[in-house]
């Protein structure tokens, strides 16, 4: 079977869908590609944290226009999408990390997020049960919160069936051909033709960009999550600790608790296999810091990938192939920055400019500037 679009767009996370939405609400005819079910790769794995605490103005300001997004999914979907804005609490246990806190602050003042620097007094105000051993201050922001991934893509997936949006499900990208227009072909031998194409297949863009020659300097890493039961709801915060052997972790507004941590070394590649020594490891990380959760009990653990650039930024914009985008490496920060720059970057490919400065996701970029948040 043969068929034509405008835009095609291959992966159906938080990016695809969402620019998917802007798209056809634009009644630009796409094409969405998805080799499995809608989450299945990194969206459906995060933890749903949203922040505004950045360290570059880009970076900031498109956070808060995610949150005034996500502030008003539930009016546009008719259902809510979990949003809930219990604040970020990041500790700072030595004083190179309170430099970096202040710094960023400054930023972020002047972009007038309502953060602000705690003492470790303070901090305990915020999170009762804080352990505050070692602890020199806290960024806090308490406008900062969650929402669930796929209530998110649920909403945009009903958007796109309600604009004629194509949606393609269980269904592998094999090979797309530079011709004009671009050919790609799926694995149960749909042939599709498209004007324009969006890569957004997060830990597998690069893969998918070789096939036509494109190299991309994205890399994947695994990282994982554990969830535990209910608990009566006494955690407002994603509370976040810099510490080598720290971690992060949340509570849903279902009372669950959801942890994850930064390993190091990385482990690198596509990889969603659990490890053994995960789940003591954060248990130990969580309850060091509030002893409370010690109650909790673990419910489900699971792998997902961060997709990392050089320098911890998205890679978003047209690639030298011409009519071929590209929007990953989203790090831990993909689902938070999604609304955002799924608007912009639809804007971006219906109009070949953009609505606002996007220079520091550049496909070009030097890469220098490094995120000091991830
Ligand atoms: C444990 C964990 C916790 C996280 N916590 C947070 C958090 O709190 N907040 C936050 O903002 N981010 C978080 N993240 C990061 C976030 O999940 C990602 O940055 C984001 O989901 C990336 O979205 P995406 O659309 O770029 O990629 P994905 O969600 O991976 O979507 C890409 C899609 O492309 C599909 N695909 C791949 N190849 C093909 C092909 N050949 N043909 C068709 N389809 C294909 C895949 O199946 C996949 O569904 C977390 C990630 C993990 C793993």
């Amino acid at each position: 079977m043969k068929h034509n679009y405008d835009v095609a767009i291959i992966g159906g996370g938080i990016i695809g869908m969402g620019t998917g939405c802007y798209l056809a609400r634009k009644g630009i005819k796409i094409a969405l590609i998805e080799r499995e079910y809608l989450g299945s790769g990194s969206t459906g794995r995060c933890i749903g944290g949203i922040r505004q605490q950045f360290s570059t103005s880009t970076s900031i300001r498109l956070m808060r226009e995610s949150i005034e997004l996500f502030s008003k999914m539930e009016e546009e979907f008719g259902f809510p999408v979990e949003f809930h804005q219990g604040g970020y609490l990041l500790l700072a246990h030595s004083e190179k990390m309170v430099d970096i806190f202040k710094a960023n602050i400054e930023i972020q003042k002047k972009e007038k997020v309502n953060v602000s620097l705690l003492t470790p007094g303070e901090a305990n105000k915020v999170v009762p049960h804080l352990n505050l051993e070692n602890l020199h201050a806290a960024a806090y922001c308490p406008d900062d919160g969650q929402a669930f991934p796929f209530a998110v893509l649920k909403g945009y997936k009903q958007q796109i069936e309600r604009h004629k949006g194509a949606l393609f499900l269980h269904n592998k990208v094999e090979k797309i051909e530079k011709t004009n227009p671009f050919v790609i072909m799926l694995q149960d031998g749909t042939r599709i033709e498209s004007e324009k194409v969006l890569l957004c297949a997060g830990p597998w863009t690069a893969e998918i960009a070789q096939t036509i020659g494109l190299d991309l300097p994205l890399s994947p890493e695994r990282h994982e999550a554990i969830i535990t039961e209910r608990m009566p709801k006494f955690l407002e915060p994603m509370v976040v600790d810099y510490r080598e052997d720290g971690c992060y972790f949340n509570q849903f507004i279902s009372g669950q608790i959801c942890g994850c941590y930064t390993p190091i070394p990385n482990v690198p590649g596509i990889r969603d296999d659990a490890s053994f020594e995960f789940v003591p490891n954060v248990a130990w990380r969580m309850t060091r810091l509030v002893p409370a959760i010690k109650n909790a009990s673990i419910l489900r653990h699971w792998a997902g990938c961060y997709t990392m650039t050089p320098d911890g930024n998205p890679l978003v914009g047209e690639s030298p192939v011409d009519g071929l985008y590209v929007a990953s490496g989203m790090s831990g920060h993909g689902f938070m920055f999604g609304p955002a720059i799924a608007k912009h970057l639809a804007h971006y490919i219906i109009q070949g400019e953009w609505d606002t400065d996007f220079s520091e996701f550049s496909i070009n970029r030097s890469f220098e500037n490094r995120e000091s948040l991830k």
